[in-house]
């Protein structure tokens, strides 16, 4: 039974638009995965210590393998892409893959929690996660995206202009699986 899952994408090390589509790219190529649709790019402050700007977005996939798969995939993904395990929590990322909500259901295993921990405290995530699922709700908490991006104070989140990334939201991607 397939699912609708957002996924949230973040870089902030190298080529940041290139290490976007190179991941969604890579999604695009899962078996029982397909991308139904991509948010606008958004340009961050970064959460914690002082580290480069994020440019982030997010992803809805339709999803036939089971969470914990899924998770493993995006982790190999990120590795692919030049990420570093093990290295300090808050260091600069070339790829951040993060499981933001998987329809309106709970995980809450000891190495996956969805809805995300930290999605309702997190404008660069909710901002995208807006315009692809606006009335999607929180599961947990019982808000819809859309009610929780109005309850946070402001943050740094900006839109920006995208140069390769397929910056239309709910068209489907020119993708060749050749
Ligand atoms: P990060 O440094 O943000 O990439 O966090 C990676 C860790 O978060 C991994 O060890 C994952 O097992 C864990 N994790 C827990 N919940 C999630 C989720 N919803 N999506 C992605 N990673 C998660």
């Amino acid at each position: 039974m397939s699912a609708t899952v957002y996924v949230g994408l973040g870089s902030n090390e190298g080529d940041r638009e290139a290490q976007l589509v190179a991941a969604l790219y890579a999604m695009s190529r899962i078996d029982a995965v397909a991308v139904l649709a991509c948010s606008s790019l958004f340009d961050s402050a970064p959460v914690g210590p002082e580290q480069p700007r994020f440019l982030n977005a997010v992803v809805a996939l339709e999803c036939g393998v089971a969470p914990q798969r899924l998770l493993c995939i995006l982790q190999q993904i990120e590795e692919d892409l030049g990420r570093r395990r093990g290295g300090p929590r808050w260091s600069p990322r070339p790829i951040d893959l993060d499981i933001l909500l998987w329809d309106e259901q709970v995980v809450a295993d000891p190495n996956l929690q969805v809805p995300h921990l930290e999605l309702h405290k997190r404008r660069f995530a909710l901002e995208p996660l807006a315009q692809l699922a606006p009335e999607v709700k929180h599961p947990v908490l019982g808000m819809s995206v859309k009610e929780l991006l109005g309850k946070l104070a402001p943050q740094d989140v900006h839109k920006r202009e995208a140069r390769w990334w397929p910056d239309a939201s709910t068209a489907r991607l020119p993708v060749n699986d050749s």
